[in-house]
């Protein structure tokens, strides 16, 4: 039993996804809660706890209160794909059972659960626990993917003319071929996400709110969400350790790509990458080979999983570059290529990384951001295109290579922005007039960012108010407590 004056210690489940666009923030955000005094229990299995495993126990070191508790699977039962690459429609649904059993013995104040968990909401909310839902995703893509609903698709000529998305603070273009096709009226799995948001209690969003003010407005006035605004989550990582094994171990030693970057001149390097799932086929990464080495700037370039051409397989494929191109830039010190996973934080932050290239995943896009350094967009799918908008056409903070096209994983794959795209929008990134205003502009962003989650900065507030509302909860249910101390141990009447 608690008294008055006893602290609340408040708990807080975590049930991320699988991937790693969507794992990592939820990760980070769990980290964040507890280092608010929050007990937070990442619910994982036995794979991926083994994932982020390290830096909870550095945590647990300096005296937070984190665990992970691995759910044990039913004899027999395949676990989900754990890769990192895993997709959104990756089924998870054999977890249901041992998460039921699970909140059946331990109830929390709240869980956080991400959306691609599609079953879980049904099934949290008959155990009547507070659920709070996680899209891993940022407030001007979720405006902007609300008010395409709105645009009358039969009306428009080709699945390239541009349309205007109504509604917004901004006058934001996109064309149907660059919507996930959910969105261009056909169905899938995605269409489920939708019930188990209404129903929540709200949402934790990794953003912050000098970044995209107007839309954060407009998502709780005219979308009417509850929503607390916590990032840049990724700045919760803190020391290199936790920077470098971020996600999982990278597949370069920090040092040594460090020491690479070194030598180069401030703001000098584009670095690359395109995320967590690998996406493009050889002939697109042939195109982009060239493009770059006739850019003829420093790079760092991330080659995850390459597809291959059976569609919708996915194949380590190493022998795809131009010839010599590995031998020359390793020669002229040029181009540091990284197969595998990058510590993507350690580099984004070097002060010789002058730009980013970038699919425009959310998380990428957040961490471009609070490193102050400006983009080159090249979104290809989920929400990637609307990310390239607010980047660009927004926050006046990137340049788009000219990618037009949503590309889902059953789609036949090739090339689709040549080299010279890639090479002229390096040049504009890295020499072009226009480039210095975008770097001030990305560095601004960065500072803000920083204070956002700093004491008192607009995320830490909002980290606050959820644990206060959450432990408004807790003295409700605790004033039976109260009224028996009340009457039976200080022996005071009372109606
Ligand atoms: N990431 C990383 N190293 C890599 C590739 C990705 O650390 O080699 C991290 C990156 O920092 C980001 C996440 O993985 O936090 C990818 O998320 P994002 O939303 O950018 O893209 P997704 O993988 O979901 O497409």
């Amino acid at each position: 039993m608690e008294f008055e004056g006893a602290p609340v210690v408040l708990e807080i489940f975590f049930l991320p996804f699988v991937g790693g666009g969507h794992q990592i923030p939820m990760i980070d955000t769990a980290r964040v809660f507890a280092s608010h005094g929050v007990k937070s229990t990442i619910i994982a299995t036995p794979t991926t706890a083994s994932q982020f495993q390290n830096s909870i126990l550095r945590d647990q070191q300096i005296g937070r209160r984190i665990s992970i508790h691995a759910l044990r699977l039913p004899e027999g039962a395949v676990p989900p794909d754990t890769d990192l690459s895993a997709r959104g429609s990756t089924d998870t649904s054999v977890l249901q059972e041992p998460l039921r059993l699970f909140l059946l013995d331990r109830r929390p104040d709240c869980i956080v659960v991400d959306s691609f968990h599609r079953w879980a909401a049904e099934l949290i909310d008959v155990l009547r626990i507070r659920r709070i839902d996680f899209t891993g995703s940022g407030i001007f893509s979720r405006c902007v993917m609300e008010n395409v609903k709105k645009v009358p698709h039969e009306k428009l000529g080709s699945d390239y003319e541009p349309f205007l998305v109504p509604g917004l603070p901004d006058r934001i273009k996109l064309t149907r071929s660059q919507l996930p096709p959910f969105h261009r009226g056909k169905s899938g799995p995605f269409n489920k996400l939708g019930k188990g948001e209404e129903m929540s209690f709200g949402s934790l969003i990794n953003s912050f709110y000098d970044l995209e003010p107007a839309y954060v407005e407009y998502f709780r006035k005219e979308m009417g969400k509850k929503a607390w605004i916590i990032g840049p989550v990724s700045l919760y990582n803190r020391n290199v350790a936790d920077k470098a094994e971020r996600g999982q171990q990278a597949s370069i030693d920090g040092q040594s790509c460090l020491k690479w970057l070194d030598d180069k001149e401030p703001d000098s390097v584009l670095y690359i990458s395109f995320g967590s799932s690998g996406r493009f086929s050889p002939q697109q990464l042939i195109e982009m080979a060239h493009g770059l080495e006739s850019s003829n700037h420093p790079f760092i370039w991330v080659v995850g999983k390459i597809f291959t051409k059976s569609e919708g397989t996915r194949e380590e494929e190493e022998n795809w570059l131009p010839d010599g191109f590995e031998e020359r830039i390793k020669e002229s010190k040029k181009g540091l290529i990284i197969r595998g996973w990058a510590p993507q934080l350690l580099i984004l932050e070097h002060p010789a990384v002058g730009a980013f290239m970038t699919h425009c995943g959310w998380n990428s896009t957040l961490e471009g951001v609070s490193s102050g350094v400006p983009m080159i967009t090249w979104p290809v799918a989920a929400e990637q295109f609307s990310n390239e908008k607010l980047v660009t056409d927004v926050l006046g903070i990137g340049v788009q290579v000219g990618s037009v096209d949503w590309i889902s994983a059953d789609v036949e794959k090739k090339a689709l922005v040549g080299r010279e795209k890639v090479e002229v929008a390096v040049k504009r990134l890295m020499d072009g007039a226009e480039a210095g205003g975008m770097r001030r502009r990305a560095r601004e962003l960065a500072e803000k960012a920083k204070r956002a989650v700093e004491e008192g900065g607009s995320s830490d507030k909002d980290v606050n108010a959820l644990i206060e509302e959450l432990k408004s909860f807790r003295k409700d249910t605790l004033e039976p407590a109260y009224a028996d101390h009340y009457r039976n141990v200080l022996g005071k009447k009372a109606w």
